[in-house]
């Protein structure tokens, strides 16, 4: 292992795999995001991964920031997840009947977080898909409600951009979603309690439900003001619509509790329907939404709202998420919490130093690094996060990569660390950060 600086790490071999993906696959890519288009260059292909390290195809090792955009909160290649999913594999991998780790997830997540039944599905957007679909058939409504900056999938409905008044409905966030599909939409700026206030008397009778990240971390983490997410439960219960906490990202990462256990278990309130993904399936496709049972009840074959899935709750990625979510123990998410401070307070240092403006901010465990001026105060919203300076992120992160760092190849996203992340793995960040502030400056 070399930690000294070089910017001419070989990246030849993942040069030519990205030339052959881009021939066969859009943009050569299979999620948007792990192209480098907002930062420039070649994302480098990973070969495999140990604990906090990525090694890529042409031999580089990098300490991950990204942990699959989440879900690897005790690191790649546990040796006990690994053991207990090659044993699921041993015994077939998809029945389509029940099995017992679908129970015992369940049984888990009820445990861990405010919901009292869950469906599992395959995708965070399938979850968040479903839960809106649930939340219309349980109220008899059809409007959402959702913020500017939240990300819930790539849902037709929940693509949408506000229209031209806060109180008017969205218009489609991409070609390929129809007027009608976002016709249904409201979208208002995150933490704004007047904006939410307002559509709820102009439209009240018809909104089947509000849908918000329990702490938005798809603009960077923007945490919900001390009391959002409170007011958030008791405006909708006031007007009989139902409360939709997507903790795909927080859940089982911001806290062992998710997002709720930060703010809901401490303030005394619960959300009416959850969605989940990432940590839960570790490290496989495996999603879930939960809630109320009256409400879980409606669905089918209980009650008549229509949902399914071939591979839902599949016995390798529930057998994967069961063993993480056993091992994620509350010295699991301290180790986190010291890690990520430490960073932090390393990343403010040297930005500082090397006078790049920014702000950093964090709910429980997750925390990102905008670089936008101080002196404008806290990121709240979507307006704020989209002021970042994002050719000062692409010379910091390909600073980072060059010094054995893989952060996320883009401004807008939250840094993930996990349970692996040693003394080494950290140091090796700390060691490259007044570099890449170096870089951002000039
Ligand atoms: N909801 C949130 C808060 C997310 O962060 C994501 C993905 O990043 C999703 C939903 C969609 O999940 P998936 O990518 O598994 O479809």
């Amino acid at each position: 292992m070399t930690t000294e600086a070089t910017a001419s790490r070989p990246t030849a071999a993942s040069a030519a795999l990205f030339e052959r993906a881009r021939a066969v696959t859009p943009g050569g890519v299979n999620s948007p995001v792990r192209a480098f288009n907002a930062v420039g260059g070649t994302p480098r292909f990973i070969r495999s991964a140990a604990g906090a390290w990525l090694t890529d195809v042409d031999g580089n090792e990098y300490v991950d920031l990204i942990c699959s955009w989440g879900p690897m909160l005790l690191g790649h290649a546990h040796p006990e997840v690994q053991a207990a999913v090659a044993a699921a594999v041993a015994r077939g991998t998809s029945y389509g009947t029940p099995t017992e780790p679908e129970v015992e997830l369940a049984e888990e997540i009820v445990d861990r977080a405010p919901v009292e039944k869950v469906r599992f599905v395959s995708s965070g957007t399938e979850a968040t898909m479903s839960a809106i679909r649930l939340a219309r058939g349980f109220t008899g409504r059809d409007v959402v409600v959702k913020f500017a900056g939240c990300y819930h999938g790539h849902v037709d409905s929940l693509l949408a951009s506000a229209g031209s008044g806060l109180a008017t409905f969205a218009v489609p966030g991409t070609p390929g979603v129809p007027e009608s599909s976002t016709a249904l939409t409201l979208v208002l700026p995150y933490n704004d309690r007047a904006a939410v206030e307002r559509v709820f008397v102009e439209h009240g009778p018809r909104i089947a439900c509000l849908i918000t990240e329990a702490a938005p971390g798809n603009m960077g983490v923007v945490p919900p003001e001390p009391g959002f997410n409170a007011f958030l439960a008791e405006t909708c219960r006031t007007h009989g619509a139902l409360f939709v906490s997507d903790e795909v990202m927080t859940g089982f990462r911001a806290s062992r509790h998710g997002q709720w256990g930060l703010d809901g278990a401490v303030e005394g309130w619960r959300p009416d329907l959850v969605t989940f993904g990432k940590v839960m399936g570790g490290g496989f496709p495996a999603a879930a939404f939960g809630g109320r049972a009256d409400v879980m009840s409606r669905l089918s074959p209980e009650g008549p709202v229509y949902q399914a899935g071939t591979l839902s709750g599949n016995p390798i990625a529930t057998t994967a998420g069961l063993t993480t979510l056993r091992l994620a123990t509350d010295e699991v998410y301290a180790h986190i919490d010291a890690a990520g401070e430490t960073i932090k307070a390393a990343a403010v240092e040297a930005l500082s130093a090397a006078g790049v403006p920014h702000v950093v901010q964090a709910t429980g465990t997750m925390f990102s690094v905008f670089f936008t001026d101080p002196a404008l105060g806290a990121v709240r919203d979507f307006e704020d996060a989209s002021r970042t300076d994002s050719t000062a992120y692409a010379a910091f992160f390909h600073a980072m990569l060059d010094r054995q760092v893989y952060l996320p190849p883009s401004a807008y996203e939250a840094w993930f660390l996990s349970s692996a992340h040693d003394d080494r793995a950290v140091q090796t960040v700390l060691d490259a950060l007044p570099h890449a502030a170096r870089a951002a400056a000039a």
